[in-house]
């Protein structure tokens, strides 16, 4: 039985070492020059950046992250996160609504105010018994935090990241991904009282040396040789009992076909899509992320990473500190800065040259008192047009239309973008877990 799988990132590179493991015969076919995908990282004049944005390794799924910490050996080191929001050139503890300690008096009250409010509406409404889910992403934001805590952080930081319109989104993703506090955690932060929330990511794990793409090295080193780059898949097709894959000049016989890359260009590489199924795959919403790395000659403080949530600060919805992620990040005496811009199509960040952005992004930083800019040593940007799947109010139609077609083509999907959910490397990694279970299940 020979497999192919489409994509060489996290997803398709674990797949590939699980199934080869198992003795099956398995190729990786990807697109760019290296396996990684999101999960690539580079060094440049010392300073090492994860080119997708800021990976941290955390989980709720102690078997995952077993298999993560065994997989990188000694190749890890441990951090606590200490993670803020800047707000009104502050730096308020994250989880936002467990950092009110760090707010002026009269926003403290009003976050307190608004989410006392919205518990005991929701309390009364469970009593009631009218507890009618809410109709799109803003209304749970407002139901679930307040109007304070809503108007000052959760509405302009996920307008930031998602650059789509929170009324235009739907809300049956965010259970679990979203932290939601206790009342009491609230108010002891109001009160002063150290509380901390989303306690699964309050200590990370990163790769001592390599970045975030050290993972993908360990990985995928037992089964390098099958994973065959710079094949970008644009046909397949299912004839006398084969899967054909085709980057346009080379085909690839296959019994199975595996997809990690995004289903809107799976879609695109199949023959005889009825339009539905066209138009369903070309309704999914995502974005992309524009990342500027920064190195700078002089420590960074001791952040992990800091939420700009207010379009006054700029593009950048994120800026992490890679060099306190593990000392080999920077040289030494040296800090470093990954800002994280999502965007789309035709907007500002898609409209300026890299040069242009960073050149921006640094004014942004500098303006907010993030970093002067003369002690900047290093520049450089990546841009990664597929970045979050963004679940707007027609996300379950389309995705069960695309998903039903694909698999009903004898295709499996798994992986981020190739299932269109809001996974990350952990959860990637369960699905292949799961997927490799299940086959030997059915074997
Ligand atoms: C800004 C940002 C920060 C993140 N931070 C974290 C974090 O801190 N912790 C965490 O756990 N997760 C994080 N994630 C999520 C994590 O990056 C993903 O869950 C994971 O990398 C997805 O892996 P994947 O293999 O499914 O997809 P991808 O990494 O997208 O891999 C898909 C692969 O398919 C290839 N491909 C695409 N089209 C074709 C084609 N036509 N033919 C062949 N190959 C093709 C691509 O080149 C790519 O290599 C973050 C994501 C982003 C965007």
């Amino acid at each position: 039985m020979s497999t192919a799988i489409l994509g060489a990132g996290l997803t398709g590179c674990t797949l590939a070492r699980l199934l080869a493991e198992d003795g099956e015969e398995v190729v990786v076919l990807e697109a760019a020059d290296t396996p990684g995908g999101l999960c690539r990282s580079f060094t440049a004049d010392g300073f090492t950046f994860d080119t997708g944005g800021s990976h941290i390794i955390f989980s709720r799924d102690e078997e995952v992250l077993d298999w993560v910490r065994n997989v990188l050996g000694m190749n890890r080191e441990e951090r606590r996160r200490e993670t803020k929001c800047l707000f009104k050139g502050l730096y308020v503890k994250y989880p936002f609504e467990n950092g009110l300690q760090d707010l002026p008096p009269e926003d403290r009250f009003a976050c307190l105010d608004g989410f006392v409010r919205a518990s005991v509406e929701a309390e009364l409404a469970d009593a009631r018994g009218d507890v009618a889910p809410p109709a799109h992403f803003l209304e749970w934001i407002r139901r679930t935090f307040g109007d304070g805590i809503a108007d000052r952080y959760m509405v302009p930081y996920n307008e930031k990241i998602w650059k789509y319109p929170l009324e235009r989104m739907s809300a049956h993703w965010v259970d679990g991904r979203v932290p939601r506090p206790p009342l009491s955690d609230v108010i002891r932060s109001a009160c002063g009282l150290s509380t901390e929330g989303y306690l699964h990511q309050a200590v990370f794990s990163y790769p001592s040396c390599g970045g975030i793409e050290a993972l993908i090295r360990a990985i995928a080193s037992p089964v390098l040789d099958r994973v065959r780059c710079g094949f970008r898949v644009t046909g397949v097709r299912h004839r006398d009992g084969f899967f054909r894959v085709s980057d346009g000049c080379t085909e690839i016989q296959a019994d199975r076909v595996i997809s990690t890359i995004p289903l809107p260009c799976l879609v695109d590489a199949l023959d005889d899509v009825p339009e539905e199924v066209a138009d369903a795959a070309g309704a999914l919403v995502s974005n992309a992320v524009a990342c500027v790395f920064i190195g700078l000659k002089r420590a960074v403080p001791s952040y992990s990473w800091v939420y700009l949530p207010s379009p006054d600060l700029g593009f950048p919805n994120r800026i992490s500190f890679p060099s306190n992620y593990a000392h080999a990040m920077a040289p030494e005496g040296c800090g470093s800065i990954l800002a994280e811009c999502t965007y789309r199509t035709g907007d500002p960040v898609d409209s300026l040259d890299d040069g242009e952005l960073a050149q921006t992004v640094i004014e942004q930083l500098a303006a907010a008192g993030v970093l002067r800019s003369d002690d900047v040593v290093y520049v450089g940007v990546s841009r990664n047009p597929w970045a979050y799947v963004v679940y707007d109010l027609d996300y379950c139609r389309s995705i069960r239309i695309v998903r039903e077609h694909v698999e009903a083509r004898g295709i499996d999907l798994v992986g981020r973008f190739a299932e269109f959910e809001y996974l990350n490397m952990d959860g990637c990694i369960r699905h292949a877990f799961d997927y490799v279970r299940g086959r030997r299940a059915c074997a």
